[in-house]
């Protein structure tokens, strides 16, 4: 997927629409495309979706960076502690574009500033837990994991296997609201994690034999099958204009269909398996 093909799911938190005003706004459609087109690796068949990696690995880790460098800030000045606080983090944002990040001024004019306020609502997205009011939206309502499918019900207290997923991870400005959670196992919610696309997830380095044996396909990491889940839901959410949530309901889960290989000639790894 190109890069700037990720900015077409609708948005509902606060991280999502940071995401795409980094892709558009300071990436800019240009440098987007270059990042699509990268030379180095035409080479191995696999050109599109390694440029996708490489794109999709740079986009997230500026991300973060912002929302770390707002955390840091809020914890050595306070966000409440005085009425200019807010304008200091603003400011001390600013320069860090300008001087870390190296966002050429000229580039962006004032959507520096915008950019800081855009980062500053996700890391305040991120300390957000989900309210009991939220959770309650949920409630006494036998489900299954989105992710794996296995049943799942909240209806006793004592079943610890039910968890409310942040389908937008937290930790990248992913609201607690009903529309950035869905229901899973606790087994998914711990192996998706912190993992905001399917680069995020070790990948690169699973490689098995042509025409791997149903047994071997099947052994295949659950982080690995949930990058692939992963990358599904944010192509059809791209490509039908629709939330992440929107699109993940439309697909369903993964875990119970075995994966399948594509090509039987060649090796089998994270680009040569699916689920369907
Ligand atoms: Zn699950």
């Amino acid at each position: 997927m190109r890069l700037s093909e990720y900015c077409r799911f609708k948005p509902v938190t606060n991280g999502e629409r940071l995401f795409q005003f980094l892709i558009l706004n300071v990436i800019g459609k240009e440098r987007a495309s270059s990042l699509d087109n990268v030379s180095l690796i035409q080479i191995g068949g696999r050109t599109d979706d390694f440029a996708d990696y490489y794109a999709g690995i740079f986009a997230s880790n500026l991300m973060m960076r912002c929302i770390k460098k707002a955390k840091w800030i809020d914890r050595t000045d306070p966000l409440h502690a005085d009425n200019n606080a807010l304008e200091r983090h603003k400011r001390e944002l600013v320069n860090y574009f300008l001087t870390s990040l190296e966002i050429p001024k000229n580039s962006l004019g004032g959507n520096l500033e915008q950019l800081a306020n855009y980062v500053i609502d996700a890391y305040r997205s991120s300390k957000k837990d989900i309210t009991h009011t939220v959770r309650k939206q949920f409630k006494r309502r036998p489900d299954n994991c989105y992710i794996c499918g296995v049943s799942i019900d909240d209806s006793s207290q004592a079943d610890q296997n039910y968890e409310l997923e942040h389908i937008w991870p937290q930790s990248y400005g992913g609201d607690s609201i009903e529309g950035n959670l869905l229901p899973s196992c606790s087994h998914c919610n711990k192996e998706k994690s912190h993992m905001l696309l399917w680069q995020n997830s070790d990948v690169s380095s699973f490689v098995m034999m042509p025409q791997a044996e149903p047994h071997e396909l099947r052994s295949i990491h659950k982080s690995v099958r949930i990058a692939r889940h992963r990358r599904l839901i944010f192509e059809y959410a791209c490509s039908n204009k629709l939330t992440l949530k929107e699109a993940a309901v439309a697909i369903g889960s993964v875990e119970l269909a075995s994966p399948k290989y594509i090509d039987k000639y060649d090796s089998i790894d994270f680009y040569n398996i699916k689920f369907f």
